[in-house]
């Protein structure tokens, strides 16, 4: 992309009614726009990472087994009053009548429709497992939206919901969603923590909620420094093996780390003290496993081997995909801007000319701009005519992790400036060995 054919409406001022960083980063790099309150526009630059966001949450699903379908946002409020939560569910949920008077609703979440879903087509054991989920817009009328996309009315999640004959088989599949959960966090570079938690008015008693730790998260949070030393690295994992799934878990369960919801201090005190932490995290997903709770109350049943009629054991699971965005800036950013990971960034690399209209320059960047679109990478170009110092600084704001700067001066040695967003560390190489290094860097990715 070139800047100037681009839409990309950076502000200069820092917004006034930004509390916290990412949101103001959000603002002021062009990346969203408050429509009213928690209700956003998505402007290209935050679409894109939108989309980078909700690309790897799909890998990541597909890998574990896991079949995406898409649900309506507005929806009838009959199912609802079959599970019992359209009274049940409070003033977030918002309410409204269609022109014949019916009452409808803007989804939440979606067990409702999931198991209808499923209780119209599956009727034998033989189709279980199954795991379905979509990544469709939620609305909750939340009472305070603060902080951006981070707390919004209108939110984009992932929701999935698992199907299991058996308690052991759907514990298994809430087993595979931690495992698949850290990786997918992992590979946006954000580490998050799973951490035991309450199950609100989902229902049910097996809870993990994933926490980025971040100064500004609304969660107090406890636990053991040692769980901040784990990785789940490039380890392969078969997330048919109820073994490796359950070993995975406790590797990164077994320690203490809990929400204020189910903290405890005798437990807590049981941690050696140089190890026991206290701070703050945003909730970036949750699993739940619920049993029948939903099952029974809709008559989503199966046929088992022996011909009964068996309520499905089924949980549901959360990645709030919108509010990565802002978990992201808040865990990677500096006082100049946004620093994008590469597994998450709007475009993986910026080219700054610093003579626009200087023959050689123009041709060097057009000529770095055609390498990478070879490549399969997208670089944005920064084709403007204006100041370097201005140039640099829109570059910095919107955290584009390595930027390649192009002057007639190291052009006439043959060399370009290749740096690094997050160090700032920067070096001279000629044009092709600065488009080898950062084509290495993502096809490690
Ligand atoms: P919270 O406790 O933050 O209100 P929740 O526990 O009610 O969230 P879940 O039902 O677990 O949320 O939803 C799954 C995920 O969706 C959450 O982990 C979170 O990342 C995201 N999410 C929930 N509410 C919002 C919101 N208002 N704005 C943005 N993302 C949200
Ligand atoms: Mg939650």
């Amino acid at each position: 992309m070139r800047l100037s054919r681009y839409f990309l409406p950076v502000l200069k001022e820092t917004p006034s009614e930004a509390q916290i960083v990412s949101h103001r980063l959000m603002l002021r790099a062009g990346m969203i726009r408050q429509q009213s309150a928690g209700i956003y526009s998505w402007l290209p630059l935050g679409l894109k990472v939108l989309k980078r966001v909700e690309q790897i949450v799909n890998e990541e699903q597909q890998r574990a087994g896991h079949i995406p379908l898409l649900m309506p946002t507005l929806q009838s409020a009959d199912l609802w009053r079959e599970s019992g939560r359209f009274d049940a569910y409070g003033e977030e949920l918002l309410r409204m009548k269609d022109r014949h008077d019916r009452d409808m609703l803007y989804s939440p979440t979606a067990e409702e429709l999931f198991t209808d879903v499923f209780r119209s087509y599956v009727k034998s054991y033989k189709d279980l497992p199954l795991t379905l989920y979509q990544i469709q817009w939620k609305f909750r009328d939340e009472i305070r939206p603060r902080f951006g996309v981070m707390r919004g009315r209108e939110f984009l999640m992932k929701d999935g919901y698992n199907f299991d004959l058996t308690k052991q088989d759907a514990l298994h599949a809430y087993n595979r969603h931690l495992v698949s959960y850290l990786r997918t966090y992992e590979r946006m570079g954000l580490q998050a923590i799973p951490m035991r938690a309450d199950s609100g008015p989902i229902g049910g008693d097996n809870t993990h909620e994933f926490l980025v730790l971040a100064e500004t998260g609304e969660s107090e949070v406890f636990y053991d420094s040692e769980i901040t030393d784990l990785t789940f690295g490039d380890r392969q994992i078969d997330y048919d093996s109820v073994e490796q799934c359950q070993a995975v878990l406790e590797e990164f369960t077994s320690r203490y780390a809990r929400t204020d919801e189910t903290h405890d201090e005798a437990e807590f005190a049981k941690v050696p003290e140089e190890r026991r932490r206290t701070a703050r995290g945003i909730e970036v997903g949750q699993i739940f496993y619920f049993g029948t709770k939903y099952s029974d109350a809709m008559g989503a049943t199966v046929q088992d081997r022996e011909g009964n009629q068996v309520a499905v054991h089924m949980g549901s699971h959360g990645i709030g995909v919108s509010r990565l965005l802002g978990a992201l800036i808040e865990a990677n950013h500096d006082d100049n801007g946004i620093i994008w990971p590469e597994g998450v960034t709007p475009f993986h690399v910026g080219i700054v000319n610093l003579k626009q209209g200087d023959v050689q320059a123009d041709a060097a960047c057009q000529s770095l701009y055609d390498s990478f679109t070879a490549l399969g990478l997208e670089p944005l170009y920064d084709d403007r005519k204006e100041r370097a110092g201005g140039k640099f600084a829109t570059m910095d704001l919107i955290g584009l992790p390595w930027r390649i700067t192009v002057g007639p001066r190291g052009l006439k040695n043959g060399v370009v400036e290749l740096t690094s967003r997050r160090t700032g560390a920067s070096e001279e190489l000629p044009p092709e060995q600065a488009v080898e290094k950062v084509a290495k860097i993502y096809a490690g990715l």
